[in-house]
């Protein structure tokens, strides 16, 4: 197994390297083109507010084919833009220099390139985050970074031939982008470098960050990526900086206060809010943040030069969650014992019967596809005392974030394992996949359904021929039944039509009284009470019609008329 996974890690290191030989060349070359046709003081003055570079090209309207360069590191990147913007206006002379000191305090006189996080995506677009375990993760380029979601997904260990990238940002991400954003038109939309398309909108931080990392997840699993693929790789970003302003809101409240009633009364200057994760930043009302508040429009910046954003300490925390839709599984179910319950059923801790079909069926189809859990489905169900012969009663097992999706050979074999439990208490046949549509056939079939049920009646007098013949020549015979007794603590009071097809009975040998009751009624007729009558609540009822009592001692499903499975 270990040596498993190191092979696997140089299969995926060696394609990578291959990847980045062929398509660096290229890359650089666009990325080289990108930034000579920059405009070097919005690039300056982005630079100097905390920006990172990919925010900074997505914000000026570089086009989508840079982001995914991905053989392409943050240091490349830097520096191109720094020869590039060298070459336009000099600007090292200027100050410009790769931040070294991590600590070093931000100030607009003497801008960083590449901050390390970024004022605006915080830092997911420079592949900065914390792990579950809240270790500091860098990656220098794409590729590194699908690097690592590739190794999840393959320790996962799913069988897959495709995925969708599902990503999840904080939403202090959206804001500070459309805030710098609106802040770029009301100031640049003049320029004329300032292009066409970002006066209605500009790449979002999530979308470059599917562009930079689908390719290289592409080669790396060896699938491709589609909108509709049952695999989805999510990566759930969460703002560390929430924690912290949840501690630091009481702190903030008085020092609001305090601002509030002296004489440099700034908290909020447009739609702008001085809110921060830098406490004493905030507090002295030095640094206002550029956030969106209930749409920002371009009039809510009075003063230009007040603008800037918040600086982010803590980088986002990020998980990743590989899941698969659910895979259905139909079949149908016989039940031989009057001591088993479809489903789960326990009350006050304890067991009703002595197992589940649920269970049954569950437990052993579920390790067959490696999944987390599972959902029984089936088309009505008999009570616990009530046998499923016959056809048997179409079911519908939902296997959730299956791993492995069995060949019919494998599910031939599970169905013949469960057929041959020592127990013999339930059999299974024509098991298979059969795709969500399942679910809706059952459904609706289940409302039209007929079923047919054995019945072994007990009547309060000897039985005539004259009896066989009044049940046998009623047929579709519409019944009127009120909720039965029962069930009347859990289901509510109505009284619903059902049709009775037909009826047969056939006579026991050597007895009189006792007989068998062979009947076809609608879905959701309840049999019991029709037998007996529940005391006047369903008419007419067998006891009825045969002017006597009738009692129902034992009831089998024999047929579950569906076209489904
Ligand atoms: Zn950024």
């Amino acid at each position: 197994m270990e040596n498993e996974t190191e092979a696997a890690a140089q299969v995926i290191n060696g394609q990578v390297e291959a990847h980045v030989i062929s398509a660096a060349e290229d890359e650089s070359k666009l990325v080289r083109d990108a930034v000579r046709k920059l405009p070097s003081h919005a690039v300056k003055e982005l630079l100097s507010m905390g920006v990172c570079i990919r925010c900074i090209f997505r914000l000026i309207g570089v086009s989508e084919c840079i982001y995914s360069c991905t053989s392409l590191s943050t240091s490349a990147l830097s520096t191109a833009l720094e020869k590039g913007m060298c070459l336009e206006g000099d600007m090292m002379d200027n100050g410009l220099r790769i931040q070294e000191d991590s600590n070093s305090q931000h100030s607009s006189e003497e801008p960083e390139l590449e901050p390390n996080l970024c004022r605006i995506c915080l830092g997911i677009l420079q592949f900065t985050y914390h792990d579950g375990k809240e270790m500091l993760m860098k990656s220098d380029c794409a590729n590194e970074f699908a690097l690592l979601i590739a190794k999840v997904v393959k320790q996962e260990g799913h069988q897959i031939d495709s995925f969708s990238l599902e990503v999840s940002i904080p939403s202090r991400v959206m804001e500070n982008e459309q805030a710098v954003w609106l802040y770029m038109k009301r100031k640049y939309n003049s320029e004329l470098w300032f292009p066409e398309q970002l006066h209605s909108e500009f790449i979002s931080a999530k979308d470059v960050l599917k562009l930079s990392i689908t390719n290289p997840l592409e080669t790396l699993l060896d699938i491709k990526s589609s909108l509709s693929s049952a695999f989805r790789i999510r990566l759930t970003y969460t703002d560390s900086a929430v924690k912290i302003k949840v501690q630091k809101s009481t702190e903030m409240k008085e020092c609001n206060k305090r601002r509030k009633t002296g004489a440099d009364d700034m908290d909020t200057i447009g739609g702008c809010v001085a809110a921060g994760t830098d406490h004493s930043n905030s507090c002295t009302g030095e640094e206002y943040v550029g956030r969106s508040c209930n749409g920002l429009h371009n009039h809510d910046f009075p003063d230009l030069s007040q603008f800037q954003l918040e600086k982010v300490s803590e980088p986002c925390r990020l998980t990743f969650l590989c899941h698969r839709n659910p895979v259905y599984i139909g079949g149908r179910y016989l039940k031989y014992s009057r001591n088993v319950s479809q489903t789960r059923w326990i009350i006050d801790d304890e067991r009703m019967g002595e197992a589940s079909v649920e269970e049954i069926i569950g437990s052993n189809i579920l390790p067959i596809f490696h999944g987390d859990n599972y959902k029984f489905h089936a088309a009505g169900r008999e009570d616990i005392d009530v046998r499923m012969l016959g056809s048997g009663r179409p079911f519908l097992l939902e296997i959730q974030n299956a791993r492995h999706v069995p060949s019919e050979v494998s599910i031939k074999e599970m169905e013949r394992k469960v057929n041959n439990l020592e127990n013999k208490l339930v059999k299974v046949k024509n098991v298979k996949v059969v795709g969500s549509q399942g679910w809706n056939l059952m459904r609706e079939g289940e409302a039209e359904k007929q079923k047919q049920y054995a019945a072994l009646v007990w009547i309060s007098r000897p039985l005539e021929d004259d009896d066989l013949k009044t049940l046998s020549s009623l047929e579709d015979m519409p019944i009127l039944q009120k909720t039965p007794i029962r069930v009347l603590h859990r289901r509510s009071p109505l009284e619903r039509e059902k049709i009775i097809h037909w009826m047969r009975i056939e006579r026991i040998a050597g007895s009189s009284q006792y007989c068998l009751l062979h009947l076809c009624t609608q879905a959701g007729t309840y049999v019991k009470e029709f037998v007996h009558g529940d005391l006047g609540r369903t008419h007419p009822s067998v006891g009825s019609l045969l002017g006597c009592r009738a009692e129902i001692l034992q009831l089998d499903v024999t047929d579950v008329k569906m076209d489904c499975f």
